[in-house]
Parts: structure tokens; C-alpha cells; sequence
């Protein structure tokens, strides 16, 4: 009741959600309540928490935050709201996002954009939270739940965490069943949590992750309770200081705030050691390339004819293209557009089968350190602070937007788990987050060395 109040009152400021389901949270609640009486709780009973808006959620509202969904109910839930569900949590409702995951900044969604929680000392301007997942790094950094899920294909769930000083993790691809999350691209997308601790992380990504023969891409291998590394030293272990990360241009704030986690880690007794991943420089134009080519397929169904929005035409193409141009906003056409010409007959071996061949090596640069005895890997999660909402830079030129990806989508790429912890705040008093990379499956790696950070 408390956390639906709060939104009530302070959802307008923020824009962090775009359905609250007062009716499923009241009655969910209630049926905690029961369990918690009967000392049949389970993990999560009666913790709040916001979904983001790409989870199907079963006859609520589910848009990917765009226009071609429109009205859009589906009758199934995905796995990894079930899960929490399953676990006892409740559902305040659904969260504003980048449209289809397709963004840095918040600012694609149909619903308007999303204003972080955080503002510049002495500066009233509003900054973005991040993207895509947004609203759920804004809604657990305003207090409007208690822990969101987010999804992350390129950094959507980390960079956000990262400009809101919360906590979010994109577990190894397989981790989390991708059943019933509307698909970006498929062969990066994964869910995850943003929370306001490194042990509520930990609880909820225990909750979420599970293998299901709805995704065969779900991976068959025990979830380890995850919160039991926290706590637990990280001495003796070897941290990987990637030197490619020291990108032209890097703000000193960024080079600070690197130190000051090398710093930590060494004090509680880690070895820091310096590597190198030479494939790094080509993971940003590989990734523009195979997640719009990605895109451009799972988009193809969108057609006015199975979901949401029709807008009629003389004939059936008319009505295509059409609805499709009415329900797409311009990202999500421009990445079409993009995805659609690398896959085409004598472009496709020039660029996506390149940027395929691209994303093995990048692969294999992980595997080359991981095999040298280096446990995790420390960078930092984004190259700035949150910026201003309609940066003009930014909006005029999207390769621009692009570059804030710049530290997320490796791991992305190479299928790893990735974790973004507050790390400081800037000299402007904005928060600014460092980024643990772990072995494949071994996300207790990443908690207990993010743990010893926070
Ligand atoms: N910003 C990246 C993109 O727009 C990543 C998005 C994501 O992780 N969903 O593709």
C-alpha cells in the first residue's frame, strides 16, 4: 500500500511507469499476507516490484513501450515474472523503457521520457535515467519499488544502474529464460535485475533465473544462492584491468573513479592485474550491426495483423505499411532500416557475416584471460554521467548516443555476466557506476567482488 501511494503521488515527476495494477497488487499482497501467516512464505513474499514494460505479463498491459503494440494484452506470462510470482513477490505494475530496448537514454519510449531521480548540484535541469531500462533504474532509485526486472542486450541494464546509483546485472546469456520477453535481439538479449543493493540483486537474479523448455537457449545448470557470496573475501583473486577500456577522450572523472575501485580491491587483498582485450574497439560497430539485423527479423511480425495496432489501408501491403509506419517511432525504423540492408543479398557477407566473425574474436580475447587465471574484470560502466534530456549532440547525431555503450556491449557480445555497482559520485554529485565482467555462469564471482565495493 505504501509503495502504490508513493507512486501515486510521485509517478507524474518521473514518468517511470506506464501501468500500475493497483487491482493485481492489492490482491497479491493479500495473498502474502495468508502465506506469511500460515509460515508458508516463499522467497520473495509480498516484496513489490516493478516489471519492465517488455515482459509479457499476463492481461496487463504490455507495449515494449511502443505504439505498435497497442492495447496490447497478452494471455501468457514470461518465465521470469512467473518465477518471481511463483516466489511470492507482487506486481506494481509495468515500467517505461526505451521502445523496444532500442536506446540509451529512455527518450525513444512512445510514453515520453523517463527523468532520473538524481540532479546536479545547484542545477535543476532534468537528466536521463539511462536505457533502455529506465524506468526500472528510476523507479528502485526513487523509492518506487522495491526492485525492478530489466533486460539488457547491449548495456540496457547496467548503464541505467550505473546513472541512477543503483545495482543491476545482466547474468551469462542462458541464465534467465527469454520466454514471453518481447524479443530485441535474440541472440544478446537477457534479463536481469537493477535493485538498490548488491544482496537485493542477488536475491532477485536467484528468483528470476531458471532453465525452461520454452527457451532452448535456457541453460541447464543448478542456480546457486546467490547472496551467500556476499560476504565472502575476495583475496587472492585476480582482477583483469583491460587496457583498450582507457578510450580517447575519457573524462578524468571516469579515470578517477577506475583508481579509486582498483584501490578498494586491493586493499581487501585482490591482485590487480593488467590485460589486454585487443578485440575491443570493434564490439560497438559489430554490435550496431548484428543486434539492428537481429531487430529487423523479431520485428517482422509486427505487421498489424497478429498484435496491437492496425491502421487500415487500401489493401493488405497498404495496411502494412502503414501500421507500420504509424507504430514504429523513428529508432525503432532507423534500426529496421539498418538491420534490414546488412542482411541483404551482397551486404550480408560485407557486414553481418563480418560483424559474426568479429563477435567470435571478441569472444575468444575473454576466453584468452579468463584461461590466464584472471577471475573478473574491472572497467568502468558507462563513459559519463547522466546527461541532460534532448541533449541536442545526442539527438542530432545517434552515433553519439551509441558511444555511451561503449563498455557494455563486449560482454554482450561474448555472452557474459556483467554487473554495474555504484562506485562514487562525481564532482557534480552524480553517481557514477564501475563494471564487473565474470566467467560464464559465475555470477557469484561478480557478487561478492561487487559487495566488497558498494
Ligand atoms: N543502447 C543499446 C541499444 O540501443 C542497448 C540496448 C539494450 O541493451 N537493450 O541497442
Amino acid at each position: 500500500a505504501a509503495y502504490l501511494k508513493a507512486i501515486d503521488a510521485h509517478n507524474a515527476a518521473f514518468n517511470a511507469y506506464v501501468a500500475v495494477t493497483h487491482d493485481q497488487a492489492t490482491a497479491m499482497a493479500k495473498a502474502s499476507d495468508l502465506k506469511l501467516s500460515q509460515g508458508t512464505a516463499g522467497a520473495l513474499e509480498g516484496i513489490p516490484l516493478g516489471v519492465k514494460d517488455l515482459f509479457g505479463t499476463r492481461d496487463v498491459h504490455t507495449q515494449a513501450a511502443s505504439n505498435i503494440l497497442d492495447g496490447f494484452k497478452p494471455k501468457y506470462e514470461s518465465t521470469v515474472t512467473q518465477n518471481l510470482w511463483d516466489d511470492g513477490a507482487v506486481m506494481l505494475g509495468k515500467l517505461n523503457m526505451d521502445e523496444f530496448a532500442m536506446g540509451s537514454s529512455n527518450e525513444t519510449s512512445y510514453y515520453g521520457p523517463v527523468i532520473n531521480p538524481w540532479k546536479a548540484k545547484g542545477s535543476n535541469m532534468d537528466l536521463v535515467p539511462g536505457g533502455s531500462s529506465g524506468g526500472s533504474a528510476a523507479a528502485v532509485a526513487a523509492h518506487l519499488c522495491a526492485g525492478a526486472t530489466a533486460t539488457d542486450t547491449g548495456g540496457s541494464i547496467r548503464q541505467p544502474a550505473a546513472f541512477t546509483g543503483t545495482v543491476g546485472i545482466k547474468p551469462t546469456y542462458g541464465r534467465c529464460s527469454r520466454w514471453g520477453v518481447v524479443a530485441f535481439a535474440s541472440s544478446l538479449d537477457q534479463a536481469g535485475p537493477i535493485a538498490r543493493d548488491v544482496r537485493d540483486a542477488a536475491i532477485l537474479l536467484k528468483s528470476m533465473a531458471s532453465v525452461d523448455d520454452k527457451d532452448t537457449t535456457s541453460v541447464d545448470l543448478p542456480v546457486p544462492d546467490y547472496e551467500a557470496a556476499i560476504g565472502q573475501s575476495v583475496k587472492g583473486m585476480k582482477i583483469g584491468i583491460p587496457r583498450e577500456y582507457r578510450v580517447d577522450g575519457m573524462p578524468e572523472e571516469i579515470e578517477k573513479l577506475w583508481q579509486q575501485g582498483i584501490a578498494i580491491l586491493k586493499d581487501a587483498g585482490a591482485e590487480i592485474v593488467d590485460i589486454s582485450l585487443p578485440h575491443t574497439k570493434y564490439a560497438l560497430p559489430a554490435y550496431y550491426i548484428v543486434a539492428p539485423a537481429e531487430a529487423s527479423s523479431n520485428l517482422a511480425r509486427y505487421d498489424g495483423v497478429r498484435y496491437g495496432l492496425r491502421v487500415e489501408g487500401r489493401d493488405i501491403a497498404d495496411m502494412y505499411e502503414k501500421t507500420r509506419a504509424e507504430g514504429f517511432g523513428k529508432e525503432v525504423q532507423r534500426r529496421i532500416m539498418i538491420g534490414t540492408y546488412v542482411l541483404s543479398a551482397g551486404y550480408y557477407d560485407a557486414y553481418y557475416l563480418k560483424a559474426q566473425k568479429v563477435r567470435t574474436l571478441i569472444k575468444r580475447d575473454f576466453e584468452n584471460v579468463f584461461a590466464e587465471g584472471v577471475d573478473t574484470i574491472l572497467t568502468p560502466a558507462t563513459p559519463s554521467a547522466a546527461f541532460g534530456i534532448a541533449d541536442q549532440d545526442m539527438a542530432n547525431d545517434p552515433v553519439k548516443m551509441y558511444l555511451n555503450d561503449i563498455f557494455t556491449v563486449t560482454v554482450n557480445m561474448a555472452g557474459l555476466p556483467g554487473i554495474s555497482v555504484p562506485a562514487g559520485l562525481n564532482p557534480k554529485g552524480l553517481p557514477l557506476g564501475l563494471q564487473l565482467i565474470g566467467k560464464p555462469f559465475e555470477e557469484e564471482t561478480l557478487f561478492r567482488t561487487a559487495a566488497v565495493m558498494e
